[in-house]
Formats: structure tokens, sequence, C-alpha cells
């Protein structure tokens, strides 16, 4: 069931539907905002630590809804999902994303984007060429897009998913490994997939602090990602202690509310410019 995230209630929740026509409601509603232009993005910047320089964003989708207001991935994702909207779901974002990263670019600012992708994307054969052709109207090179995808993803129908990432990576897209280390797969394992970057999870990021177990956690699996050629990724970073750990680390990149949280574009552009005048 698609449960309620913070502060909210699931669009839709199937423990409390018996006969079925909320999730029917539900799910029209989505299809309607989908196609209608409901659907926005907010971008989380990615700081390289190599260089200080916010050098991407994480784009994360949330749902303008004609009567509940701003309703967050949490309440939404799962349903579309189950009801086969997540191609015209993931479409939309990669759409709104890659012109968003045209007009920054327009503006002088490159920013390479992330969009999240569901195991139903990664198993349709569609799926690279649209994210081509997307790529092309744009005019943009392949390399500022990033896709993030879950282990469990890559676990679920194996061949068809590594099928269709490895095109996507011939064709020069990047690939990250979200959530690493909430899934069973051993990073042996995800090395010998078409993947870019391994982000790990913040329930490990967020433990760093106070906790030598959890430190040397992260310890390993960046010196092992690193060995395998990835780049690594934490995000959930929520404080400087945690920030100046990783940066000791060697950590490629961070992501969490101590560097910003997820903002509107125009608000991201203002958060970037105050940063650039610094
Ligand atoms: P995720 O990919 O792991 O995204 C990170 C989530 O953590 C985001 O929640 C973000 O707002 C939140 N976050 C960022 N920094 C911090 C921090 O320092 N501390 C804490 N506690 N949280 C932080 P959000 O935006 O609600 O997204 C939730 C999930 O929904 C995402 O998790 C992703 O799995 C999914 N999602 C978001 N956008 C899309 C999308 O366009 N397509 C698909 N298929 N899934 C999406
Ligand atoms: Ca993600
Ligand atoms: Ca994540
Ligand atoms: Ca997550």
């Amino acid at each position: 069931s698609a449960k309620a995230g913070r502060g909210g209630v699931a669009v839709y929740d199937d423990e409390r539907d018996g006969s079925g026509r909320h999730r029917l409601e539900a799910v029209e509603q989505l299809r309607a905002g989908i196609s209608g232009g409901q659907l926005v993005l907010h971008y989380q910047p990615k700081l390289a630590l190599g260089t200080g320089e916010v050098e991407g964003v994480e784009a994360l989708v949330r749902w303008e809804h004609p009567t509940r207001g701003l309703v967050y991935p949490d309440q939404f994702i799962e349903l579309a999902e189950s009801a086969g909207l997540m191609a015209s779901l993931t479409t939309r974002v990669v759409e709104l994303a890659l012109a968003q990263c045209r007009s920054w670019a327009d503006q002088g600012r490159w920013l390479t984007v992330a969009v999240n992708v569901s195991p139903s994307n990664l198993v349709d054969e569609q799926f690279p060429g649209e994210v081509a052709r997307l790529l092309a109207a744009h005019d943009l090179p392949s390399g500022v897009l990033t896709l993030e995808v879950t282990e469990s993803i890559l676990m679920e129908d194996r061949d068809r998913a590594v099928g269709v990432l490895t095109r996507l990576r011939d064709a020069g897209v990047g690939v990250s490994i979200d959530d690493y280390g909430t899934g069973y797969s051993s990073l042996a394992y995800l090395a010998t997939l078409p993947v870019t970057e391994l982000k790990l999870d913040r329930a490990f990021v967020g433990e760093m602090a106070g906790s030598p177990r959890a430190e040397s956690i992260v310890t390993s699996t960046l010196q092992l990602a690193h060995a395998m050629g990835l780049s690594f990724v934490a995000e959930g970073v929520e404080d400087q202690g945690t920030l100046d750990t990783l940066t000791f680390l060697g950590c490629d990149v961070v992501q969490g509310y101590h560097v910003s949280r997820p903002l509107p574009p125009e608000q991201l552009w203002a958060w970037l410019s105050e940063r650039a005048s610094e």
C-alpha cells in the first residue's frame, strides 16, 4: 500500500479501501495529473568535495494536487508503479529535468541532473530510446543525465534490467546505485553491472556521528567503491561533523539537509548565486 509520508495521508491506501473504488479514483487523478502538468520537480544540490562546487542536482518529483496541495513522492510512486503509470511519469520527470538543465546551461551554469527510476522503467525496452530522444530534443550531451536505480530493481528481472541499463550506459548516461546497503546484494556483484556511482543510504550516513561501527562501514564501502572505479556519494548529510568525516575519508559527493534541502528551481538558482558570491 502507498503509505502516508511526512505529515500527509497517502493519496491511496489499499488497506482502507475494501471496494477498490477509491483506488480507481486515485489512479485517474494521477493519470490526469501526469498528463495535465501537475508534476513539478524540486532539486537537491550534490556537492563535489574535491572542488567544493555544486556540480549537479537530484530531481525529486512532487505532485501539485488540485485540492491536496503539494504531495510528496512517498504518497504516489507506489500507486504509479502498480497502476502502470510509471513509464509516463518517468518520461515527464526526465523531460522536466532536462528542460531545466537546458535553461540553466543557457544561463551559463552547467549542472548534471539525476533522476530516480522505478523497476518498470528498467524492463521497458522503449526507455533507452525515449531518454535519447529527450536528450536530443533539448540539445544536451548524455553525460548531463544520471539515472538512480535501487539494488532491488536489479534483482527482480535481472537480465532485462541489465540489458536496458547497458544501452543507457553505452549511450553515455550515468547510472547510480541508490540507497546502497539497504538490500542484500554484494558490492562485488553490483560492480559487474553497468554503473558509475554508488550512493550510500542515508541510514548509514546518519549513524556515522558517534558510531565507530557505522563509520567503519562507510570507510570500507567507500574504499571498495573506489577500487571498482565508482564515484562514492553520501546522502542524508545533516551536520558539519558528518561532512568533515566524509571529507577526511575521501568521499566524492555529498547530499543532505546540511548542504541544502531540495528546492524549487527558482530557489535553487538563488541559492547557487548566493554561494557563488561568497
Ligand atoms: P531518494 O531517492 O532516496 O531521495 C532522497 C530523499 O531523502 C528525498 O525525499 C529527500 O528530500 C530526502 N532527503 C534529502 N536530504 C536529506 C537529509 O539530509 N535528511 C533526511 N532525513 N532526508 C533527506 P523525497 O523527495 O520525499 O523522495 C522520497 C523518495 O521518492 C526518493 O528517495 C525516491 O525513491 C522517490 N522519488 C522521488 N522522486 C522520484 C521520481 O521522480 N521518480 C521515482 N520513480 N521515484 C522518485
Ligand atoms: Ca535517489
Ligand atoms: Ca537514496
Ligand atoms: Ca530512498
